[in-house]
């Protein structure tokens, strides 16, 4: 008598949930390591629903938030590259980056910490000196300081989306796109996947679902909430381009507060690829690009039902703080959209293993994760395939938050 195959007890060995920018680059990781990987994307990637929309994101290395992450940023920008090379479209622009306020600002005082710590190459500028090499900046306040970050650059982040997705499918991820996962069951032996349709037992997962992540793992704090971005022109006559503009983080004279951003690009570079993404006009070039301080209270937006219409008057704020900064752009934003940021309470992501070690996180972007996700993607990799991670990660452990 011949008995019947007996069933796989696993369906693959992890399944990735939300293939953003983290889970995206996770997938990517996973798969060429070798694992049997399962990605679910409820949207298709590069879409402009969650954290990861509007064409640019800024990268740096001297990275204000925490010295800890220059090794991840630096780890970041390799796999960028290599994923430019594997997709052939153009991914990441190296600018070079001015972070400019008062020396016992946070932004001076992160970015030249995170600088110490690593022996990065910043170059500290006074006042004149900001004027007289960036004329966009020119508009100081008294004692005001700039540090200048030559690795900084732009990302685009749909296109490096799509890039890691192809890149995770060539490494033999089996992606499910348009496919919503509802629950997930973790037990001692592995995880079930629950999907609309189906079910599936894989030995691990790796939430990666941006601003929807607190669905899956409530305990966690994080907020998600929506913010509108918003796009500025040159005045005629005058120029704000990536090459006058670059990157910038900085303080707005006369006021307690600050903004970040960076100049227009042409669209003559190439094709990112994501010119199918909602708002975008075929063209790969942007206008300059300005946004405020996000300072919090974040009020908890559900991300299913975020208002996606900008309204007269949500914009008025910047135009206050760009007409104050920068006299060569018209102050009436030539562009707007919605997008969704994820908030914890230390302004740190959380990435790695959870109460349960089956289930890995890798999300609470904090409004700065964008230009660590492909390597966050690693950390998410190497975490369940039990390697010792690149660089020390403990200060983004999610159980900081379990604690008691
Ligand atoms: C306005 C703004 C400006 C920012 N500026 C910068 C910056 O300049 N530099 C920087 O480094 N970072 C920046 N960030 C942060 C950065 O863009 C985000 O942190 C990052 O893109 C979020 O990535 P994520 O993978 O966590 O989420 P997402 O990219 O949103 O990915 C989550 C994915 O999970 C999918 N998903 C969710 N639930 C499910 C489900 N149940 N089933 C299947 N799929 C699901 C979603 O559809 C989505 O595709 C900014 C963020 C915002 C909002």
């Amino acid at each position: 008598m011949t008995l019947p195959a007996a069933a796989p007890l696993f369906d693959a060995d992890v399944a990735v949930i939300g293939l953003g920018a983290v889970g995206s680059s996770a997938a990517w990781r996973l798969a060429v390591r070798g694992l049997d990987v399962l990605g679910f994307e409820q949207f298709e990637p590069g879409h402009a629903w969650g954290g990861s929309t509007g064409r640019t994101r800024l990268f740096r290395v001297a990275c204000l938030e925490h010295p800890g992450l220059t090794p991840i940023a630096r780890r970041a920008r390799d796999l960028w590259r290599e994923l430019e090379d594997e997709s052939g479209r153009p991914l990441f622009h190296e600018t070079g980056g001015l972070m400019i306020g008062p020396p016992d600002s946070h932004i001076i005082e992160g970015t030249l910490r995170a600088a110490e710590a690593h022996g990065l190459p910043v170059e500290r500028l006074d006042g004149d000196e900001i004027a007289s090499r960036f004329p966009a900046h020119a508009r100081l306040d008294p004692g005001d300081i700039g540090v200048w970050d030559p690795e900084a650059g732009i990302l685009r982040p749909e296109a490096a989306i799509i890039a890691a997705a192809e890149s995770a499918r060539t490494a033999g991820a089996d992606l499910h796109i348009g496919v919503r996962v509802v629950a997930i069951d973790p037990d001692d032996d592995g995880v079930t996947v629950r999907t609309e349709r189906s079910a599936y037992r894989v030995r691990s997962v790796a939430i990666t679902a941006g601003p929807w992540i607190a669905r899956f793992v409530p305990h966690l704090p994080l907020t998600p909430h929506r913010v509108v971005m918003t796009w500025f022109r040159a005045r005629d006559g005058h120029e704000a381009t990536l090459d006058t503009l670059p990157v910038f983080i900085r303080s707005v004279p006369g006021r307690d507060t600050w903004i970040w951003g960076h100049g227009a690009m042409a669209g003559t570079d190439g094709d990112t690829g994501a010119d199918h993404v909602d708002g975008f006009d075929g063209s790969d070039g942007f206008d300059a690009k300005v946004g405020p301080e996000f300072d919090g209270p974040f009020p908890a937006d559900d991300p299913d039902a975020i208002d996606r219409l900008v309204h007269p008057g949500e914009t008025d704020g910047i135009s206050d703080l760009v007409a104050a900064t920068f006299p060569d752009l018209d102050p009436e934003p030539s562009g707007t959209t919605t997008c969704i940021m994820t908030h914890t309470p230390d302004g740190q992501f959380v990435v790695g293993p959870t109460a349960h070690p089956r289930v890995v996180v890798g999300g609470g972007c904090s409004g700065h994760s964008f230009k660590h996700a492909s390597a966050l993607g690693e950390l998410v990799a190497q975490s369940i395939a039990g390697e010792t991670a690149f660089t020390d990660a403990a200060f983004l452990d999610p159980r900081r938050f379990q604690a008691g």
